[in-house]
């Protein structure tokens, strides 16, 4: 078992290994990652993006956001995290370099994070509110229904992802500048993009496959400025 936000969750006994790894070359290489490191999975993301050739950056300061080419923002506890981005103040230097373009990756938590509308959010909670998707918190239930399941994405290639749902948000909603990218059998919106910014409701960076994380370098190295 391992833990997230402090509790234990389903088994991620098969999380990534290098022979795990079902991508070519190194996407990630010149490219400085940011991992928001506040609470959460941030180390998962850490080892994928660093097997995939990025120099990573584990932010807890606005000073970390200097010369980033992207940024993860982690699975974990959004109320958590959003206290925490407040009280280090990096609240709003993180909203202005995303909104300015920076691309980003928000996983479960994360996505709740880049939401613009947030259902079941604490009062009060803070968010950075940038991303054109309507989300609502711990829509799949508790704990112990956290499920794992394969599903297509628009974008990776080859076999369904192996998508792991934990406490996870459901997507509501996609406004007009958003994209769907991911949806389960029934139509539940589980991920979406939206120029330089994805959303996932699942966690890639608990199974052994890279090519979520593959795709969201390409993004960074497409969306860089020269
Ligand atoms: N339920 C959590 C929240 O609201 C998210 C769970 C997760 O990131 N695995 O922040």
């Amino acid at each position: 078992m391992r833990s997230i936000a402090g509790e234990a969750v389903v088994d991620a006994s098969r999380a990534a290994g290098p022979e795990r790894v079902p991508v070519a070359g190194l996407p990630g290489e010149g490219l400085r990652i940011g991992v928001l490191a506040m609470q959460g999975a941030f180390a998962e993301h850490r080892r994928i993006l660093e097997r995939l050739g990025a120099t990573v950056v584990e932010v807890r300061l606005p000073r970390d956001l200097v010369g980033l080419d992207g940024i993860v923002i982690p699975g974990g506890e959004s109320t958590t995290i959003g206290k925490l981005l407040v009280a280090w103040d990096v609240l709003e230097p993180l909203r202005s370099a995303i909104a300015g373009g920076l691309p980003t990756w928000g996983t479960c938590a994360g996505a709740i994070l880049m939401a613009r509308e947030v259902a079941d959010s604490l009062p009060g909670q803070p968010l950075l509110g940038v991303m054109d998707i309507a989300v609502r918190r711990n829509a799949f239930g508790r704990q112990v229904q956290s499920f794992e399941t394969a599903i297509p994405v628009d974008g990776i290639e080859g076999d369904p992802f192996p998508a792991m749902f934990i406490r996870a948000p459901k997507i509501e909603s996609v406004g007009p500048g958003a994209d769907v990218v991911a949806s389960l059998d029934d139509g539940t919106i589980v991920a979406a993009r939206q120029g330089p910014w994805l959303a996932t409701s699942f966690h890639p960076e608990l199974t052994g496959d890279a090519r979520f994380h593959a795709w969201f370098l390409t993004i960074a190295r497409g969306a860089r400025r020269t």
